[in-house]
């Protein structure tokens, strides 16, 4: 029995120049550095069974003597229990890509710590070797991250390989813009779930948060992807607060209309995570009380809610956290790039009352 971690010993995080266990690490982000390392400066090269898990040891044997590495010191992840030293994987991150054919302003890769970049390494071929040697376990949970999956290159064969065979369970972030057939199809005849960012209940609003004009292929595409009753159980409508741009109930009536009639019941509401971060970490009353109403109409029409992870924590019992540990984590990400546009957006508005406040005070 000690303290470990189950991602130091069983997760992979593919980034697009880095592979590490998991794309956790609190400690870590407020020293500006990075989760525990596999191998920096990574481009898809096939590493071999036996050094990847050599690799991973390192790792795991700190936890073992009773330490902790410095990279997951204060995680939420570590648990005491009997580990085994059992060699497997079983959760995989994929956020090596950045491209998308949507612009949101709320988008990291856009303004933050992660820049878009077409340079992309080949995942397919680590995956195919790690799945052959049977390190890859039947169940292994993927999660996508990075860009727009849907226009990332080995999109369908990632599906096909992992997916559609109900392989692995696949959560996966799109916008919805392209239609995917086999995005689909996993949801369909597999363990896929897709989360889509609406935002808005009109092409008007739609078009200021996401930047481009494409809420009709949207709504095609979700029609698409709500074909069957399993289909549309794998579909998650999230509804981000974005200050400013569709922070009221009008705009929320309109989106959970649009859910009813394609039949979608699990919506998530959450909030734009540059406010917070301008807002001094703090939620105004005004988004905690929007953020109610919205779930409280939304139940009353018998969707499924969840606060999603940033700033409200779960869900239809209606207790909120302002401060539970994503946020803590969000708070510990030092951010080179502050938006001065978005700021004074803020310090205009009525409701915007800490940094409001100080800008007021400054000018006086
Ligand atoms: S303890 Fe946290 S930082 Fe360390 S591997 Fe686990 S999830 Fe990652
Ligand atoms: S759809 Fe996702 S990746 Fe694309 S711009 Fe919007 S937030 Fe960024």
């Amino acid at each position: 029995m000690y303290k470990s971690c189950h991602l130091i010993q069983h997760g992979l995080c593919f980034f697009n120049n880095l592979l590490a266990s998991c794309c956790f690490s609190p400690v870590d982000q407020i020293n500006g550095q990075i989760p525990p390392l596999i191998q920096d400066n990574y481009w898809g090269e096939i590493i071999p069974v036996d050094e990847l898990f050599k690799r991973m040891d390192k790792y795991s044997d700190i936890f073992k003597s009773g330490g902790c590495p410095n990279e997951c010191k204060n995680c939420y992840k570590i648990e005491e229990k009997d580990w085994t030293d059992e060699r497997y994987i079983d959760q995989i991150t994929i956020t090596h890509f950045s491209m998308c054919n949507a612009d949101c302003v709320y988008c990291t890769n856009n303004n933050e710590r992660w820049e878009r970049t077409p340079n992309t390494y080949s995942i397919i071929p680590i995956l195919k070797y790690l799945k052959e040697q049977g390190i890859i376990r039947k169940g292994c949970e993927f999660h996508i991250g990075g860009g727009e999956f849907t226009i990332y290159r080995e999109c369908d064969e990632l599906l096909e390989l992992f997916a559609i065979n109900n392989f692995a369970r696949v959560f996966v972030p799109t916008n919805a813009i392209k239609y995917s057939h086999n995005l689909f199809r996993a949801m369909d005849e597999a363990t896929t779930y897709i989360i889509v960012s609406l935002d808005s209940g009109s092409r008007k609003t739609y078009k200021k948060i996401k930047r481009v004009d494409s809420f009709n292929q949207v709504m095609d595409s979700l029609k698409k992807y709500a074909a069957t009753d399993k289909s549309k159980e794998a579909i998650r409508l999230k509804y981000i607060i974005v200050p400013t741009y569709n922070d009221n109930m009008g705009e929320f009536k309109k989106f959970l209309k649009i859910a009813k009639n394609l039949g979608v019941r699990n919506l998530i509401i959450d909030i734009d995570a540059r406010y917070s971060r301008i807002n001094n970490y703090k939620i105004d009353d005004y988004f905690i009380n929007l953020a109610y109403k919205m779930n409280d109409l939304a139940l009353k029409q018998n969707f499924i809610t969840e606060f999603y992870c940033f700033f409200f924590h779960n869900t239809n019992n209606k207790t909120v956290k302002k401060d539970n540990f994503i946020t803590s984590f969000i708070k510990s990400i030092k951010f080179k790039y502050f938006d001065e546009d978005l700021k004074r957006i803020y310090s205009e508005r009525r409701y915007c009352n800490t940094y409001g406040n100080i800008a007021k005070q400054k000018k006086n």
